[in-house]
């Protein structure tokens, strides 16, 4: 479609009809009509509406309208839009290329669903004003003037702002409840890490071994991973060491065995503070063989652990027992024969490690 200056021209020679009061009610409906599509293409753009730019935008759809075109494509909205520009040019709040390419990339289409809602509003608005303006027989002497219009256009633009600031403020609430909703979830993570951790020592509790060792019985019977051993250590004369020297460095002995384990340990191996001055181990990938290594790693950096006090200084031992993973195993059947291999090492005099192994061939 061709649309030169000429329609323009039309379009202005319209409007100055209308200001004559030598109009009909039809043509009334088209100033209107015009009215709603600039407004409406505002909104859709996400620009800020002013008087100029409205102005713009109100001339390319009524010269639009005036040749018949109620539903005109993109590109003729771009004709029209760049003649009345071009024409209109001299107020610098709009650059034509930014809107033009707003048209062909269709960014309207991607505005949000609030500024929606807010575009829903201000047609809705429109809308209503049109329809009035229709019923009212003397319609004409609402917007007989040019100037009347655009007060219309300045009142109707600002209930658009109005509504659209409710919605930003909408959309900021949700944004603080989204916030809110993350502040919370990190909380509640905080809290169900806690609930796994034992405080003095920082290291996983007994709660979590169970999970943990449940869960590593389950996938060697999946065949998810091949062999796996627990290990069970207990303080040796941990009471006598508190009596000694108080709880205080008691304490202080139970968290520098944790820090053995957290160092000496593989990544991929698991320590746990099982209770009082008992820790459980998962040792991945290991049989008995590999887990003794282990442990023995553990064991003599135990003994090397010295606290200094004023009352000298403080050391102990540690007995460790040793199960491998069967198929068919639970978690009790599995922590049973580690704590009888536990118990066979405090048996044989403590500070040293004991396996499964050695409890069934001390059985013969
Ligand atoms: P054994 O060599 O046979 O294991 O003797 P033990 O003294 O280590 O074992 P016993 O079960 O007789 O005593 C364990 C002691 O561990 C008693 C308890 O007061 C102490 N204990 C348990 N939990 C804690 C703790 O969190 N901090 C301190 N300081 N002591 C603890
Ligand atoms: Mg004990
Ligand atoms: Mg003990």
């Amino acid at each position: 479609m061709i649309i030169d200056k000429s329609d323009l021209i039309r379009a202005m020679e319209f409007v100055q009809e209308v200001e004559k009061q030598v109009t009909s009610k039809d043509k009334a409906l088209i100033l209107a009509e015009a009215t709603k599509k600039a407004l409406n293409q505002l909104s859709q753009l996400n620009i800020p509406i002013t008087p100029s730019r409205f102005k713009v935008w109100f001339f390319a759809f009524l010269i639009l309208i005036l040749k018949g075109v109620f539903n005109p494509s993109e590109d003729d909205i771009l004709k029209a839009y760049l003649l009345t520009f071009n024409e209109m040019k001299g107020k610098k709040d709009f650059s034509p290329l930014e809107i033009e390419k707003s048209i062909i990339s269709k960014e309207a289409e991607e505005t949000l669903d609030m500024s929606r809602m807010a575009l829903q509003e201000a047609i809705s608005i429109v809308e209503k004003h049109i329809k009035q303006l229709a019923e009212r027989e003397s319609s004409l002497n609402v917007i007989k003037t040019m100037e009347e219009l655009s007060k219309t256009i300045e009142l109707l633009t600002q209930e658009i702002r109005a509504l659209q600031k409710t919605n930003m403020e909408l959309k900021e609430e949700l944004n603080k409840s989204v916030r809110k909703m993350e502040v919370l979830k990190e909380r509640l993570k905080a809290l169900q890490e806690k609930s796994q951790k034992d405080p003095l020592t920082n290291l996983l509790n007994r709660a979590k071994f169970e999970i943990l060792l449940e869960k590593y019985l389950k996938d060697l019977k999946n065949g998810k991973i091949k062999v796996f051993s627990i290990a069970m250590l207990d303080i040796d004369n941990f009471k006598k060491l508190n009596d000694l020297f108080g709880h205080m460095v008691g304490d202080e002995f139970l968290r520098r065995c944790a820090g053995v384990m957290i160092g000496e340990l593989r990544s991929n191996d698991l320590a746990f503070r099982y209770g009082g001055e008992e820790f459980a181990i998962i040792i991945s990938e290991a049989r008995l063989k590999e887990a003794i290594v282990v442990c023995e790693r553990l064991r003599r950096k135990i003994e090397e652990i010295r606290i200094t006090t004023e009352m000298g200084v403080a050391k102990t031992t540690v007995s460790i027992g040793i199960a491998e993973a069967k198929n068919d195993d639970t978690v009790r059947s599995i922590v049973d024969r580690a704590d009888k291999a536990l118990y066979l090492a405090k048996r044989d005099g403590k500070n040293c490690i004991r396996t499964e192994e050695d409890v069934r061939l001390r059985k013969f």
